[in-house]
């Protein structure tokens, strides 16, 4: 197996993840777990069950790592960094630093530095780190035989209970012409060497957003292309908003509203053609990245041999993670909405517990965040106001901007704000959103708080050093507190202090 660039990084990282020499182990009796798919939620299966003393299979057939590892999280936050660190320089001059005029971003180094880091991390999900663990590797491609039987590189494992967690990859947009012409996905376009002058960016979702703000900060002319009016539409339209000002002024030309028709070779270079507001659009780019949301990897798996349950976006569970099989379970981003490596090792735990010691945990009580790690980021727990209406609950919404925190105003990153939505008359919280360059980071007291059905009360009880970010969350929980000094009990407290001067 070879990753390109084939340099010393990637050999490494192939070393550790899908190593040339390995041999299969011979399967000898039934395993306790056979787990297909070594990504984040296939790693967490295998080292829990093997930690917890059963026998267990892990079969992967191409890195193990997964996505995250190897074309997600891990190479994307690597270079978001090393954008995150030219727009410094950019703006240095903000904060009284004169920069000498000429710098640039070295893209090669850039690129480098990830490959170095991502096979540094690639250690921890090695072959041979997981083998020492007392996990039986298989590398090959695995599919069932029968409901308790998986075939994998000519062999057979019996099995008790086995996990699929063989995740979901970059869906295809269905764009005629657009595979002659070539795009890259998540799976290649951390395998660029050099940056490419014109980057068609397909989808402003996470990924897109992501990948489009990090090319521009490195000097790629980037065209954000969005079959709907807004980017991340997912998020509250307040945060996608400031979003959006921030792009539009970093010179990301946005196009929203465009539906893409087909593609083409253009003379120097590729061609998308569609329709805006009932007009003819086309824009032209060196190179074209489609990040349109993902698909299940439930092809090959024979899962009908199984009498497991699925379709294109999702082998189908319970709330307890066991499919239509009731031996076989499913972990990660091939049965979850949530596809994010945090969501994927908690469903791991599920499974895993589910699966081995007839739990009855549920995927419905995990309260999952994420985040966007644009910048700023945009991070969110459970939902937007909309969403509640939609459910028909009521709620009381919370903001404190963040040009109202010094933190932010001394770090220069005043566009933002934290919002928290409770249950009308109550400080119970339903939601949250943060948008802020630590936004990610802010997100985590928030999702205690729900997860424990800790109030917005007791948030602003709890001290944050001052001058945090994280000031925020707790100005949230003073703005409750100060909700509930209705006419009534501020005139009660004015007689009190009265009667007690
Ligand atoms: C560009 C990008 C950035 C992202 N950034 C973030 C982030 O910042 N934070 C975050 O939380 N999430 C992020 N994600 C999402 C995250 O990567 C996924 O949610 C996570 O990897 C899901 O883990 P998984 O174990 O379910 O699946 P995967 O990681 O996809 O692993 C599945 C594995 O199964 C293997 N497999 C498939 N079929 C078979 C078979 N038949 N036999 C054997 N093996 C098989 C695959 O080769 C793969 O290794 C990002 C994703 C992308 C694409």
């Amino acid at each position: 197996m070879e990753i390109t660039p084939n340099d010393t990084h990637n050999q490494a990282l192939v070393r550790y993840t899908h190593p040339s020499e390995w041999q299969n182990p011979i399967p000898s009796g039934r395993y306790n777990l056979v787990v297909i798919g070594a990504g984040t939620a296939g790693l967490v299966s295998a080292a829990g069950a093997a930690g917890l003393g059963a026998k267990v299979a892990l079969i992967e057939r191409h890195l193990l790592g997964g996505d995250c590892l190897n074309y997600g999280c891990v190479p994307s936050k690597a270079l978001i960094r090393a954008a995150r660190s030219a727009a410094e320089v950019s703006r240095a001059a903000d904060f009284g630093v004169q920069v000498p005029a000429g710098s640039r971003v070295d893209f090669p180094a850039v690129m480098e530095r990830m490959r170095r880091l991502r096979a540094d991390l690639s250690r921890h999900d090695s072959a041979e780190r997981f083998s020492k663990l007392g996990v039986e590797v298989y590398l090959g491609e695995a599919r069932f035989i029968g409901p308790t039987t998986i075939e994998v590189a000519g062999q057979r494992l019996e099995f008790a209970k086995a996990v699929i967690a063989t995740g979901a990859r970059a869906a295809d947009p269905a764009i005629p012409g657009l595979a002659e012409v070539g795009y890259l996905t998540n799976e290649t376009v951390f395998s660029l060497t050099e940056l490419p002058p014109r980057l068609l960016v397909l989808g402003a979702g996470p990924i897109g957003c992501e990948l489009a703000q990090t090319f521009r900060r490195f000097g790629s002319e980037v065209h954000l292309i969005q079959r709907g009016p807004k980017i991340m539409p997912r998020e509250d339209p307040d945060a996608a908003a400031i979003i959006q000002q921030r792009f539009e002024r970093e010179g990301i030309r946005l196009h929203l509203g465009v539906k893409v028709i087909r593609a083409e070779k253009s003379a120097k270079g590729k061609r998308l053609v569609g329709e805006s507001e009932g007009r003819e659009w086309s824009r032209e780019g060196d190179a074209i990245l489609v990040g349109v949301g993902r698909k299940a990897n439930v092809e090959g798996l024979n899962l009908e041999a199984a009498g497991v349950a699925y379709d294109a976006n999702s082998v189908h569970v319970d709330d307890h993670l066991r499919t239509t099989n009731r031996r076989i379970f499913a972990a990660g981003d091939i049965c979850s909405t949530y596809k994010f490596t945090h969501a994927a090792d908690a469903m791991a735990r599920i499974a895993l517990q589910n699966a081995l010691f007839f739990g009855r945990k549920r995927m419905s009580r995990l309260v999952i965040p994420w985040c966007t790690y644009t910048d700023p980021e945009v991070a969110r727990v459970g939902l937007t106001e909309a969403d509640a209406h939609g459910r028909g609950i009521s709620v009381d919404t919370f903001t404190v901007r963040l040009d109202e925190v010094d933190r932010a105003v001394l770090d220069g990153e005043t566009e933002g704000f934290a919002r928290i939505h409770v249950r009308r008359g109550t400080d119970r919280i339903v939601g949250a959103t943060v948008v802020s360059a630590h936004a990610g980071e802010m997100m985590g007291e928030i999702t205690l708080a729900m997860t424990r059905d800790i109030g917005l009360g007791a948030i602003a009880a709890n001290i944050h050093s001052y001058p945090t970010q994280a000031e925020a969350i707790k100005k949230l929980g003073d703005l409750y507190q100060r909700s509930r000094l209705t006419p009534r009990v501020a005139s009660i407290l004015r007689t009190i202090l009265k009667w007690r001067r």
